[in-house]
């Protein structure tokens, strides 16, 4: 733990909404910019060009991203150096370049970056890979990828910072020890009142309800199964809602049909989805018809061969930690060039996202905790694991099975680790951790991040 969450978890509730809200100011100076303001200015004329100045702006900033990664890398230099220095004619020419795993980045860290981690942003990441990952942005990162996602949402008629936004993270709000039934803090600074998706129990969705109905957001954004509990709930319990956000915007995990109806029906406006992991993937966005949108200013979605649905991915907005044909780990269905939707925007259209798991842990309470969030618990522990697995073996027993880097990882992590997760899933849930040399795989011949037995 750290020495500000023990600060956080031992004030009253408006000190740490003060807490909360002083977070809130400091990310809010790193994103909102005058880079953020200038980026959202060339989105929305980017938006209205035909799709062959896309390609073409799209090659430019393609070729531009190569040239910098190349300069200001000492891993790209290295890794490059016996191909030839000169421009891509279209972006097939990529295929010229190698493809980069996550493992070189946890690896190779310090050489890929290309400014010092005390300038830059970083952000912790893994996903459901079970690796823990370091990535750092620059502040212009940061600013361009955040104009990005609210020129999305403002499509719908959601301005972000400027309207009510109720937030369903990972974030740790609500100490270990609370007693009262306050499961969400407010920065004041975005408009945003977070909730914790750690304590959405039956018992306790009723508070949740309450909060919602007299903060009346705007829009709904955070982890889909969260929202999806919450929306089932007021269903079965037939509760009144007295406010119709604009819009939902769930993130990181797989939008399911028949739950996308669901929180359709119970709040009454749509679900739009959108795909950028932490790690800093382009965007794709879904659209006002319903279909899904590459987003061809902020990067460059492949194949990882013509048989395969495993996408590698380049990212123009990652000048921290250049992300040049790397494989992310995730797969989509299919991409049709030709495609005109009649939303007006041109650019290539996906079928489907897959990729992003629907396993999850169930706390003490009762409460679905998805892998986005469990990975989320590794992120003080930088980049010492390669490998893990958390295998919930009953309602009150947890297995952390790690392939830890023996050179980095400290003794103290294990401490660390521990806690995390009985502050998260109850203190009387049984946390054990295994130091292993290998995680088996399926018998399908595929990992696994969590394995629910129960
Ligand atoms: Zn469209």
């Amino acid at each position: 733990m750290t020495k500000l969450q023990n600060i956080y978890d031992n004030s009253p509730i408006i000190i740490q909404n003060l807490i909360v809200s002083l977070s809130g100011f400091n990310k809010f100076n790193q994103r909102y910019g005058r880079i953020y303001f200038e980026h959202r200015k060339f989105l929305k004329e980017f938006e209205s060009w035909e799709k062959e100045k896309k390609i073409n702006y799209q090659l430019k900033k393609l070729n531009e991203f190569i040239n910098f990664a190349r300069k200001n890398s000492k891993f790209y230099k290295k890794l490059y150096s016996n191909i030839p220095d000169k421009p891509l004619n279209e972006i097939n020419d990529l295929k010229r370049f190698p493809i980069i795993t996550k493992e070189m980045i946890r690896e190779n860290l310090d050489e890929i970056i290309t400014i010092p981690k005390w300038k830059g942003i970083i952000s912790h990441t893994g996903g459901t890979t079970g690796k823990s990952l370091e990535v750092v942005f620059t502040k212009e990162d940061v600013m361009r990828r955040m104009a990005m996602l609210d020129h999305f949402k403002s499509r719908f008629g959601f301005e972000n910072r400027l309207m009510r936004r109720a937030t369903f993270n990972g974030q740790h709000i609500v100490p270990p020890n609370q007693k009262n039934k306050i499961f969400w803090r407010y920065n004041i600074s975005c408009k945003q009142m977070i909730y914790s998706s750690f304590h959405t129990s039956e018992e306790n969705l009723k508070y949740y309800c309450e909060s919602l109905n007299s903060f009346k957001p705007q829009s709904i954004d955070g982890f889909f199964s969260s929202i999806v509990d919450l929306a089932s709930y007021i269903k079965r319990k037939k509760i009144k809602l007295k406010f119709k956000p604009i819009a939902i915007f769930p993130t990181s995990e797989k939008v399911l049909k028949e739950d996308k109806e669901l929180i359709e029906e119970v709040f009454q406006c749509k679900v739009y989805d959108q795909y950028a992991s932490s790690e800093g993937a382009p965007f794709i966005t879904e659209c006002e018809k319903g279909n899904l949108h590459i987003e061809l200013s902020t990067g460059v979605f492949e194949f990882i061969d013509e048989n395969s649905k495993e996408i590698v991915v380049t990212s123009f907005d990652t000048k921290g930690t250049p992300l040049i044909r790397y494989r992310i780990g995730d797969s989509i269905e299919a991409i049709d060039f030709n495609f005109n939707c009649s939303c007006g925007i041109q650019s290539p259209i996906v079928k489907e996202i897959n990729g992003r798991t629907t396993d999850f842990l169930v706390t003490i309470d009762g409460v679905r905790i998805n892998a986005g969030n469990v990975a989320n618990l590794f992120k003080n522990l930088h980049n010492s694991v390669i490998k893990s697995q958390i295998v919930q073996v009953s309602k009150d027993n947890i297995i952390i099975k790690l392939v830890v880097d023996k050179r980095i990882y400290k003794k103290e992590y294990d401490n660390q680790l521990h806690d995390e997760f009985l502050h998260k899933f109850g203190s009387k849930m049984k946390i054990e951790i295994q130091h292993v040399e290998e995680i088996e795989k399926e018998s399908s011949g595929k990992y696994r991040f969590i394995i629910n037995r129960i």
